[in-house]
């Protein structure tokens, strides 16, 4: 075994999955788990945990998998956080505890993803789920929205013995985990559901189909005895880029597109919901969204282009998102910018312009600016557009609570350390506070909100 590198992991072979939605990577055996646990060097002054948004306990649960009690690594990453199976699978960890890993300085960090996966769906399939730690306090918590920042917060705050109701807006829940991340990625029925399903067992209620701002106002939920509210609503908002052609037959946002596949399971035979299923895709955009409606499409049948304005470099996209792509088949038109989309004589989209960009002084964020080259426009023939530049959140919440501060993308303003807003008794945290980010960084800021939402009832009960 060589000690600077990790121990493979299982994949699906790309011909074969780019044409079907079963999970892409197929995890570590016992064996190989054990053997990358190995790996681990158990530091004292652990790098890694700095790097993890919810300071998962990583070497404490690495040694567990050497001590063969998996069970116990469970109990150590369950401390901290109530979707491990979830982030194994899609935590950006290159960037965070890995990437601070010190393995990692002399070659390959300890691959802690991977494992924290292992032992998640080892505590899974063998019926370990959270334990009740409280006696109820007989104080109320509505938590808005059950995306990952809900989902965290209700849980905290269950185990410390609230009384905790989540309200959301669609009729499943899990937000991004569900509507947006595909199958391919992240298993509903399998992983998604259960992670959920051991919040609901810690207590929490969770109500569908209620949209707060519509069926009730956060006034409403004040009014019916909640004594503190958390806004975990997320940034669903798709932008577009105001080109002309936009409203053409064929164009979609990203979020219209992976919500019909994978909340409505158009991609299933057995459902009724229609998705357009293109000959030719062209997605717009270059981070995780865009290569999900890419590889998406492409699995539903279409030759798929990822258009996109800068260089393979700057693609916001995971490493490992962008060498699945690349090994599926997904074409790359990069240093490329849409012009404008092209109708046929019924508006159904039939090409897309675009011009060639080149990289010129770094902006605002650091990252060359791409300039357009003059003369260089050409025309990309397809039938399907798919828009996936960003989202922001929804401003119906804000709009309907009086006294909530928002900033000029339309976040709501929130402390970092505690969530808490402009209004008393109202925290939140999420997308809803940062715009689009991701999953754990989420799961941190609804820990810090019920952390937050933790000292202010406590203060009031005494
Ligand atoms: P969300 O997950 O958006 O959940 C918010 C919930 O609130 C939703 O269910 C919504 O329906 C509900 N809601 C909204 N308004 C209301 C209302 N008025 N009343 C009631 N309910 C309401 N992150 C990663 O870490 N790794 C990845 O690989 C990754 N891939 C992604 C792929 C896609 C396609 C997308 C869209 C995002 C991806 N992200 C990824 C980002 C990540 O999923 C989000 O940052 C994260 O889900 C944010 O969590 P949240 O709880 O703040 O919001
Ligand atoms: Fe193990 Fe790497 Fe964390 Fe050190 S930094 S404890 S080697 S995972």
């Amino acid at each position: 075994m060589d000690m600077f590198k990790k121990i493979p992991v299982g994949e699906q072979d790309a011909k074969v999955r780019a044409t079907n939605f079963e999970e892409v990577c197929t995890g570590y055996t016992d064996e190989e788990a054990a053997l990358e646990a190995t790996r681990c060097l158990n530091c004292k002054n652990a790098r890694c945990i700095k790097g993890c948004p919810v300071s998962i306990d990583i070497p404490a649960f690495i040694q567990q998998i050497i001590a063969k009690d998996i069970e116990k690594a469970a109990e150590v990453i369950a401390e901290s956080s109530c979707l491990p199976a979830v982030c194994g699978r899609v935590c950006p960890q290159e960037n965070q505890c890995e990437g601070l890993c010190v393995r990692g300085i002399k070659g390959e960090a300890v691959s802690i993803g991977k494992l924290e996966r292992y032992v998640a769906d080892w505590a899974r399939e063998h019926g370990i789920t959270p334990k009740l730690t409280a006696e109820k306090n007989g104080q109320k918590v509505a938590v808005i929205g059950s995306g990952p920042a809900g989902l965290a917060c209700a849980g905290d705050l269950a185990k410390l013995g609230y009384e905790v109701t989540i309200y959301e807006a669609l009729h499943e829940p899990g937000g991004v985990l569900i509507y947006g991340i595909p199958e391919f990625r992240l298993p509903k029925e399998k992983v998604v559901k259960p992670e959920i399903e051991n919040v609901t067992k810690l207590g929490v209620k969770i109500e569908t189909n209620v949209i707060i701002g519509k069926t009730f106002t956060i006034d409403q939920l004040f009014e019916e005895g909640f004594d503190a509210v958390f806004i975990g609503s997320g940034a669903g908002l798709p932008m577009f880029m105001g080109i002309p052609g936009e409203n053409a037959n064929g164009v979609f946002s990203a979020n219209e597109y992976l919500t019909r596949s994978n909340l409505m399971k158009a991609f299933r035979n057995d459902y009724y919901t229609p998705i357009f299923r293109g000959k030719k895709v062209c997605v717009v955009g270059g981070g995780n969204v865009a290569m999900d409606a890419a590889r998406t499409a492409l699995r539903l049948g279409a030759e798929t282009h990822i258009i996109y304005r800068r260089s393979e470099a700057e693609l916001p996209a995971r490493v490992e998102e962008v060498h699945h792509a690349k090994e599926e088949g997904i074409i790359f038109d990069l240093l490329t910018n849409p012009k404008e989309i092209i109708e046929d004589e019924k508006g159904w989209v039939k090409g897309i312009k675009v011009v060639k960009m080149e990289l010129g002084e770094p902006d605002a964020s650091g990252r060359r600016r791409p300039v357009e080259i003059p003369g260089s426009e050409f025309v990309i023939d397809c039938d399907t557009v798919i828009m996936s530049l960003g989202t922001s959140p929804n401003p119906l919440i804000s709009s309907t609570t009086e006294g909530l501060d928002i900033n000029k993308w339309k976040c709501i303003v929130a402390e970092e350390d505690n969530g808490q807003t402009s209004r008393d008794g109202v925290f939140a945290g999420g997308d809803a506070v940062t715009g689009a980010a991701t999953v754990i960084l989420a799961m941190g800021a609804g820990r810090a909100g019920a952390k937050g939402i933790d000292e202010y009832l406590s203060a009031k009960r005494a």
